[in-house]
């Protein structure tokens, strides 16, 4: 039995036995790993509070090898992020990028560049004005897809070379964008405004000069997030779309400017 003492983000949690919790963490020195919290959920309990979804923590835990669960000894809080709770915005921006680490993470993967990119993720957001949350989520689904070898590229076409101007097509298997002639070859068939190939550049760090939202129109931002969803969907094999946003699409299909 080894002993580890790591910093850590609570992916999420769930009930085990009657006062006990699995908690699932993202560690900045062995990967993604489940612990088992116990006597976590008595009033008591001096750590429960620590254990919820969002916080940085210092874990300490026993690992046995050949068991994929682990034993948490202590967990000391670090950051907690209480300002995803603010509003519905953040708190699915938030928990979305808590739900696309973990399931695009198998716990092979023990880089500290995962943790770093969570916890700048998670502060960004947690920090920003309300409309643009989102923004940093989408570049934080970029920037997760490339740490795991999925390298999007859209500021030339992937076919020539060329930059494309006027219209353009999406491949989500390729992660690139081509011009009406490459297209076709390439079996690009995915068509892009102008504006939302603007927004992909920018979400993607190829573009330094952010496109401009007038009147609060967010149409070529969301077109954008949404290629951005069947480039994931392409690539990681257990990607059904992402749960925690599903009450801002809800919200969004009445109207609501949330995103
Ligand atoms: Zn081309």
């Amino acid at each position: 039995m080894a002993i580890f003492s790591t910093e850590a983000i609570v992916l999420r949690t769930y009930p085990f036995g009657d006062t006990s919790r699995i908690v699932v963490l993202l560690t900045r020195d062995t990967g993604k790993i489940r612990v088992l919290a116990k006597g976590v959920r008595g009033p008591k309990s001096r750590i429960g509070s620590t254990l919820e979804p969002f916080s940085e923590i210092q874990a300490v835990y026993y690992h046995k090898s050949g068991r994929d669960l682990d034993l948490l000894k202590t967990a000391d809080p670090i950051r907690l992020h209480p300002g995803f709770g603010s509003d519905v915005s953040r708190l699915s921006f938030g928990s979305a990028a808590l739900e696309l680490t973990d399931l695009s993470l198998t716990g092979e993967e023990a880089g500290p560049e995962f943790h770093a990119l969570l916890a700048d993720a998670l502060n960004r957001m947690e920090g920003a004005p309300r409309d643009r949350v989102g923004i940093y989520f989408g570049a934080f689904e970029l920037q997760l897809a490339a740490l795991l070898g999925y390298q999007a590229e859209f500021a030339t076409c992937r076919g020539c070379g060329a930059e494309p101007e006027g219209a353009v097509r999406f491949s989500a298997a390729q992660g690139a964008l081509f011009c009406l002639p490459c297209a076709a070859r390439a079996g690009a068939a995915e068509p892009v405004s102008r504006e939302a190939a603007d927004w992909l550049r920018f979400l993607n760090g190829e573009s330094g000069s952010e496109p401009a939202i007038e009147n609060g129109d967010r149409r070529a931002l969301r077109e954008a997030a949404r290629l951005i969803q069947l480039f994931l969907a392409a690539h990681l094999h257990n990607f059904r779309g992402l749960r925690s946003l599903d009450v801002l699409k809800r919200l969004e299909a009445m109207g609501g400017k949330t995103t």
